[in-house]
């Protein structure tokens, strides 16, 4: 990676970062390696969403702190909770990049983060691409490189970091940079800002938190876009032990995830429902415009999805059988 030169005629990126009662210092550090480490003619501008914190030094002194950056910064106070799915969305019809970056508010961009992610936009405006997620120690603050995983979930919805095959690594033309991955963590990821617009940004029926990363993910493999995690980019998170989410958060979670299985999983949601029944008769909001925009964008089955992008992810006995039957 390091013997890689980028061209300087890549396209610009507006970097968003939403926050909710952030530590003053993991933003500010976010923030300043973003401003340190890009090269300010590929940096339009970084939004900062404040999704109504209530931290006092996220107030004034936050203010008085980003003024050493002048020019570069847009602060957008929400005026009530919107949650990361929405508050996200507020960035980005704000931001005038031609790249969006979205970015968790406690990271710290690498050397030569946003090159590789801009140079694989350019060549393909449907490829979304993700850094590799370094891990900073949430006690100690320590950067810690991690191993080449890609993304990955299983039929609780839940995400994973999975094993790359040495086949998508050793290329016979040598070791790919960008390996695909069915599905993206959501925090930190790039896309061409008019393909954001063009796929239908995120479900704004999706409260507070979780889900809108899986849904995405489909979105983009489904309906003729790609997903990869450039080798060559590397961004650190701190990575929180979760400590037990608050129960409006568990019921957003619920709500997005069963919102994102109406939506995109077609028959194989009941393998959803096997291993959850409860989640079976629950509501989910309206779903129309979202049927809308997948009919509308033509994108293809859960099925295809299966068979191309992610065969790992196994089928229950059940579902096996009865396919069988019907073979
Ligand atoms: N966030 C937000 N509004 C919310 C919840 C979260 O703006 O209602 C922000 C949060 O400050 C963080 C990002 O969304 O920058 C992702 O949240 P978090 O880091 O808790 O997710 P995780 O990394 O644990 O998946
Ligand atoms: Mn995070």
């Amino acid at each position: 990676c390091l013997q890689k030169h980028y061209s300087v005629y890549l396209p610009t990126a507006s970097v968003v970062i939403c926050f909710h009662n952030e530590e003053f210092n993991a933003l500010f550090r976010t923030v300043s390696s973003v401003i340190n480490l890009t090269p300010s003619h590929f940096l339009e501008e970084v939004i900062l969403v404040d999704d109504m914190s209530e931290f006092d030094d996220l107030k004034e002194k936050l203010e008085h702190h980003l003024e050493k950056f002048r020019g570069k910064i847009k602060l957008i106070r929400n005026e009530k909770r919107e949650g990361l799915i929405r508050a996200r969305m507020i960035g980005a019809s704000r931001a005038s990049g031609d790249v969006l970056v979205f970015l968790d508010s406690h990271c710290e961009v690498n050397r030569v983060w946003l090159e590789p992610l801009l140079y694989a936009i350019n060549k393909d405006p449907k490829i979304v691409v993700c850094p590799m997620i370094d891990v900073i120690n949430e006690i100690t603050l320590e950067y810690i490189p991690s191993p080449i995983v890609r993304g990955t979930f299983d039929w609780d919805l839940q995400f994973k970091w999975d094993n790359v095959f040495s086949y998508e690594i050793n290329r016979p033309e040598g070791p790919a940079k960008l390996i695909r991955s069915p599905a993206m963590a959501g925090g930190i990821f790039a896309i061409y800002r008019h393909y954001f617009n063009e796929i239908g940004q995120y479900d704004k029926g999706m409260n507070l938190w979780g889900g809108e990363n899986l849904e995405l993910s489909l979105r983009i493999w489904m309906c003729g876009g790609q997903l990869f995690i450039n080798l060559c980019s590397r961004v650190g998170h701190i990575t929180k032990k979760h400590t037990e989410r608050k129960s409006a958060v568990m019921n957003a979670i619920t709500h997005n995830y069963l919102r994102l299985v109406h939506v995109w999983l077609d028959e194989y949601k009941e393998e959803v429902f096997l291993r959850r029944p409860g989640l079976k008769f629950m509501t989910y909001g309206n779903i129309s415009e979202r049927v809308a925009l997948r009919k509308r964008l033509g994108c293809k089955s859960f099925q295809w999805y299966l068979e191309t992008v992610f065969p790992e992810l196994e089928l229950s006995m059940e579902s096996r059988l009865k396919e069988k039957k019907s073979f």
